[in-house]
C-alpha cells in the first residue's frame, strides 16, 4: 500500500518511460520495461538440445529427438553439463542487454534477472543447485563499465531463489579480444586460460550453475566450465538471458 502510493508519488514528478520503445510505463510493467516489452522477450520453450539448450526447428518438435543431443553437441560434447537460456537473442532481448550493458541502464537487470529467474526455474533443477557463479568481466573492463551485468543478473536469481550468488570465485586474469568477429575455434583459443578458480572450496563436490547474459558459441561457458570442473565442482550447469540461435 505505502509502497504504491511512493511509486504513484514518483511517476507523478517524474515519468517513468521504458528504456526500449521509450513509452510511458502503463499497466503490466516490469520496472523498468513497460508491459508490452516485458511480454515481448520472445520466451525459449521446450523442446531443445539436453546439452547446449538449442531449441530443435518447429519441423523436429515432437519427434523423436526432442531431449536428445543436437548434431554439434554428439560430434563435440560441450564442458557443462547442460545450457539453458530464457529468451532467443533477438529483437527486443537484444535492445534490453544493449540498453543494459552500453547505456548504463543497471535498473534493466531487475526485470530481465526475473525472467532468468522464471524461465530458468522449469529448465534447471533449482533444489540442486549450490551456487550461483556470475561469468566475470577483467578487473579493467568492468572499471570502465562501472558493473559487470552478469553479477546483477546472479544477484536477482539468488534472491528469487534463495540459492547463494558467489561473484568471487571466478577471476578473469587475462584480458581477451572482444569475440564478435571470430569463429568458435578462434573464441575457444581467445578465452583458453582467461579464467582463474580461487575459492575452490566453494564449488568443490557441488552443483555449480554459471550465469552470463548471452551463449554464443558456448565458448566462454565451456572455459569457465573446464576451470571449474578441474577445481573439483561435481555438475556445471549455464543459465542465460539469452542464446543465439
Ligand atoms: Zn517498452
Ligand atoms: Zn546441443
Amino acid at each position: 500500500m505505502w509502497q504504491e502510493w511512493a511509486t504513484t508519488a514518483l511517476d507523478l514528478f517524474f515519468p517513468p518511460f521504458c528504456p526500449l520503445c521509450h513509452l510511458r510505463l502503463g499497466e503490466r510493467r516490469r520496472d523498468p520495461l513497460c508491459g508490452s516489452c516485458w511480454e515481448g522477450l520472445e520466451r525459449l520453450l521446450p523442446p531443445y538440445c539436453e546439452s547446449c539448450g538449442r531449441p530443435f526447428p518447429r519441423f523436429e518438435r515432437g519427434g523423436s529427438r526432442e531431449g536428445s543431443p543436437c548434431e554439434a553437441c554428439r560430434r563435440s560434447r560441450p564442458r557443462f553439463t547442460y545450457a539453458r537460456a530464457a529468451t532467443l537473442y533477438g529483437g527486443r532481448v537484444r535492445e534490453a542487454l544493449h540498453v543494459l550493458k552500453f547505456g548504463g541502464k543497471t535498473a534493466v537487470a531487475q526485470p530481465l534477472g526475473d525472467l532468468l529467474a522464471e524461465v530458468g526455474s522449469s529448465m534447471v533443477p533449482v533444489n540442486d543447485v549450490h551456487c550461483l557463479v556470475p561469468v566475470p568481466l577483467h578487473p579493467s573492463r568492468e572499471a570502465e563499465r562501472g558493473f559487470n551485468q552478469s553479477v546483477l543478473l546472479a544477484r536477482r536469481v539468488s534472491r528469487r531463489w534463495g540459492v547463494p550468488a558467489e561473484a568471487k570465485v571466478l577471476r578473469r586474469q587475462r584480458a581477451t579480444r572482444p569475440q564478435t568477429d571470430l569463429d568458435a575455434a578462434e573464441r575457444r583459443a581467445n578465452v583458453k586460460g582467461a579464467f582463474e578458480l580461487r575459492r575452490s572450496h566453494v564449488v568443490e563436490g557441488r552443483h555449480v550453475l554459471l550465469v552470463d547474459d548471452v551463449l554464443t558459441t558456448g565458448a566462454t561457458a565451456g572455459e569457465c566450465a573446464r576451470v571449474l570442473l578441474n577445481g573439483g565442482a561435481a555438475t556445471v550447469g549455464v543459465l542465460t538471458v539469452a542464446r543465439v540461435p
